[in-house]
């Protein structure tokens, strides 16, 4: 090696290289914008829009390929795109697949930023969006511009379990593509891409590893995962002019938490059963919402492809009319173990209130009139998570 005398130069040139290969528990780390090529012959010989060749920051480095690929695998698909976030993991899908004129269905309990999207995108270029019941695959109907159709299971924050069999099934009829945002299941729950006695499978997956992969509270991120290699060409080529691109540090951190994302889903399931039993129980709800409940709507659905021991760790409440909105406020601000914050999959418990009215498209007769409020039920003992809520509810009084 030449040595350099000037001390500028020194500062950026270490004399310590890394040993080519050591093992360590967990992978090492690269960041990167740039990478740096050994030869012109390796400039132009590279592969990148094959994915996992190394070019460039943005197109990935072994620590998002690592994650990307440990996503893909947990999901049962064969590709996987790291976003920022999970709502960005969401824009890249209806960016790559829609265009103007094109057709696509939601579920009336998708995640709302989802729906604002598309909304969006409705009004600037011509896409239709049409809201679908996703306990009734009949009120999906799609017409011949119909390109997409989003599911998610169970929905945000009612938590209903949608018929998946059928609208999959309508839609491979149809020749819409199916994207299922996977956030609630995490992979754990069910398999996506081989779900029930007939071995169906969503097109796209969707997930949200911002919460149960990152587990901490602390991290955003998203992924898109897929089967087909022509429909991964599309998302990729989408992904790379878009700049979409995450951070070393942030990949790693993930890649470090999936160790335990199954012992914490699995731990953080009993707790809300365990919180959940004890809900049902109390007189100020009109309605306790969980899809492992046999009243709660699309119960049936969820019993089709799910089991009790991975149902994830959301409950909603409903509370009887009676009890309004100062009211609902006061027993949120007293609860002191559950938070008041968006988001869900970290170690602490979460509550957040939603006024239904504001909420949904069509008519719902499954859900009671009400205020709800939504729990995250996080690592902290159940027992104490039941006295917390509780103490709070006695404040009603
Ligand atoms: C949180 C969430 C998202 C969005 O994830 P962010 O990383 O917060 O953008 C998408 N879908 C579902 C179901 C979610 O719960």
């Amino acid at each position: 090696m030449t040595t350099h005398k000037n001390r500028q130069t020194l500062l950026i040139h270490a004399p310590r290289q890394a040993p080519q290969y050591i093992e360590t528990i967990q992978p090492p780390l690269f960041r990167a914008s740039t990478i740096i090529f050994k030869s012109t012959a390796h400039l132009f010989d590279r592969h990148w829009t094959d994915a996992y060749d190394y070019s460039y920051g943005t197109h990935g480095t072994p620590t998002t390929f690592t994650l990307a690929d440990n996503i893909a695998q947990i999901e049962g698909g064969r590709y996987c795109l790291l976003a920022p976030s999970g709502l960005s993991a969401i824009n890249l899908v209806n960016s790559a697949v829609l265009s103007k004129d094109d057709e696509v269905w939601v579920a009336d309990n998708i995640y709302g930023p989802n729906l604002e999207h598309l909304k969006n995108l409705q009004e600037r270029y011509g896409i239709t969006v049409r809201i679908y019941n996703p306990i009734d695959a009949g009120s999906f109907q799609p017409t011949e511009k119909a390109k997409l159709i989003w599911l998610e299971a169970a929905g945000s924050v009612t938590l209903e379990f949608p018929d998946l069999k059928n609208l999959v099934k309508k839609a491979q009829q149809a020749n819409v593509l199916t994207a299922l945002d996977n956030t609630w299941g995490a992979g754990l729950a069910f398999n996506a891409f081989d779900f029930s006695d007939e071995h169906l499978s969503v097109d796209i997956t969707v997930h949200a590893l911002t919460k149960y992969p990152s587990g901490g509270g602390d991290i955003l991120m998203g992924s898109v995962v897929t089967r087909d290699q022509a429909l991964h060409h599309k998302l990729f080529r989408i992904h790379a002019i878009q700049g979409i691109s995450i951070s070393g540090d942030d990949t790693a951190q993930i890649q470090r938490s999936l160790a335990h994302m199954s012992l914490r889903y699995d731990q953080q399931t009993q707790n809300a059963l365990t919180v959940l039993t004890w809900l049902k129980q109390q007189p100020q709800f009109a309605q306790v919402l969980h899809p492992s409940l046999p009243d709660s709507a699309g119960h049936v659905f969820w019993k089709e492809i799910c089991t009790t021991d991975k149902s994830a760790g959301l409950v909603s409440v409903i509370f009887k009319p009676e009890y309004d909105l100062a009211a609902i406020r006061k027993f949120c601000d007293h609860l002191q173990l559950f938070k008041l914050g968006f988001s869900w999959g970290g170690p602490v418990s979460l509550v957040m209130l939603y006024d239904l009215k504001t909420m949904r498209s069509l008519k719902n007769t499954h859900l009671q009139q009400g205020l709800l409020v939504r729990f995250c039920i996080g690592l902290e003992h159940a027992q104490d998570l039941i006295q917390d809520i509780q103490n709070a509810l006695k404040q009603l009084e």
